[in-house]
């Protein structure tokens, strides 16, 4: 609309500035004496009115543009599912006790462009393993949601207290949530958006847009600068929750996994020991650690929260201990340092530390529990949770809606969804499907 004003403007502008030019056609190259005698001759118009045209009917000067004011961030309440609302019922709704099992879900980064992630190249395979599609993802949101699940935040489920002897200890809360819904946690891993998913079909980064609102930057497969809420799984639940907001009564979005080695959200806030660092690489990067500082802001504001996937993605059962503080504190200083403490750790590649055995608490799990991990986060076939006795700690696995899972495991994940509903077999490779 602004633009139209403008254009109409800038029109009526030239017009006037021709009809006075045809007028006086020497207007500019003679001072205005006020007198006919450098008219044209002969001229039949306005010999009697050779002045220009007043300057008060010259047409108002375009009016300087607003500018953009800073958006005002729409208010978001965070609330504590622990906490029993006042006289059992909030917004209307009533709320009660749930002491039952948390299901827990985790995705990787979604496939914005199939056509790039499923193109036959050496990644194909595992990509269709591993990762699901923004249309699967929204599917799937939509059946969770029809389900009753609602969402909480995987650091209000359990808590750390003390025992009788004074040893600190975790606790299973009671949630206290809308009548006849079931808690979910989501956990999304890897989102750094690493160099090799930028050629296969996901976001670049995230990026704040005009509305103060995470976005998603990318290109599309002609290069195309694209950015959207639609094509990330970031956006996207913020997107569905600003839509069905008893999709999360509490405010809860998921936790996000992070890595360090390639930077995170997008943004490369990672030294790198193979190169030679010097004094510029450092100035990019500190750029990027900058850049990157308000969109972790707006996350938590919006329910989103942090855990560790270790510095480098490194495997946790390998018992080389000097391998895991090194990863630990780089961690610490290149991720920890932007988003802040936290008590989850989820194991890359679902290893567990000290030989892979969760009933073990060796030196790797005992050293990782000294550094502030309470919530300890594998994979597996069912949300199973346990609280350790011997330290305080809780691992728990998660399932992973993923081509895996879709393809050979519809049967268990059919409390959430029917992979035959979800799995877009138009856009996948063949590599067939088990549903029986
Ligand atoms: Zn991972």
């Amino acid at each position: 609309m602004k633009k139209f004003t403008a254009l109409l403007l800038a029109l009526v502008m030239l017009l006037l500035a021709s009809c006075s030019q045809g007028a006086n056609p020497d207007q500019g190259a003679a001072p205005d004496t006020g007198t006919t005698s450098n008219q044209p001759q002969g001229s039949d118009s306005d010999t009697t009115t050779d002045q220009e045209p007043p300057q008060e009917e010259e047409p108002e000067p375009e009016p300087e543009p607003e500018p953009e004011p800073e958006p005002e961030p729409e208010s978001y309440e965070i609330l504590d599912p622990t906490v029993m609302p006042e006289g059992g019922q909030r917004d209307g709704v009533t709320y009660t006790a749930y002491d039952g099992l948390v299901e827990h879900l985790f995705f990787h980064p979604v496939i914005a462009y199939p056509e790039l992630a499923f193109d036959g190249d050496a990644q194909e395979k595992g990509l269709d393993d591993y990762m699901i599609t923004t249309g699967e993802f929204t599917k799937i949101l939509e059946s969770v949601y029809a389900k009753g699940y609602v969402l909480v935040d995987i650091a209000d489920v359990w808590s750390e207290t003390t025992d009788e002897a004074g040893n600190p200890k975790m606790v299973r809360n009671t949630l206290y949530l809308p009548e006849g819904k079931k808690p979910l946690i989501f956990s999304y891993d890897d989102t750094n958006y690493y160099e090799y998913m930028l050629e296969n079909g996901f976001a670049y980064k995230l990026i704040l847009g005009d509305d103060g609102k995470v976005w998603s930057w990318g290109l599309d497969p002609e290069g195309n600068e694209v950015v959207s809420r639609d094509l990330d799984a970031i956006p996207m639940l913020d997107k569905f929750v600003e839509e069905h907001p008893d999709f999360s009564p509490f405010g809860a979005k998921a936790c996000l996994s992070l890595t360090g080695y390639q930077g995170i959200l997008g943004y490369r806030t990672a030294t790198d020991s193979k190169v030679e660092w010097t004094a510029e690489l450092e100035a990019k990067r500190q750029a990027e650690r900058e850049a990157v500082g308000p969109i972790i802001e707006e996350l938590r504001r919006t329910g989103w929260t942090f855990g560790s996937h270790t510095w480098g993605h490194i495997r946790l059962g390998s018992g080389n201990m000097a391998k895991i503080q090194t990863d630990t504190q780089k961690w610490f200083d290149e991720v920890g340092s932007l988003v802040g403490p936290t008590a989850i750790l989820f194991y890359p590649h679902g290893e567990r530390p000290d030989g892979n055995d969760w009933t073990n608490t060796g030196a790797a799990f005992q050293y990782l529990q000294e550094q502030g991990f309470r919530v300890f986060c594998s994979v597996g076939t069912e949300s199973f949770s346990f609280i350790k006795k011997d330290i305080c700690a809780v691992i728990c696995d998660r399932l992973h809606p993923d081509g895996t899972t879709l393809r050979k495991s519809r049967k268990r994940y059919l409390q959430f969804y029917d992979a035959k509903d979800i799995m877009d077999t138009s856009v996948r490779p063949d590599f067939g499907v088990d549903w029986e």
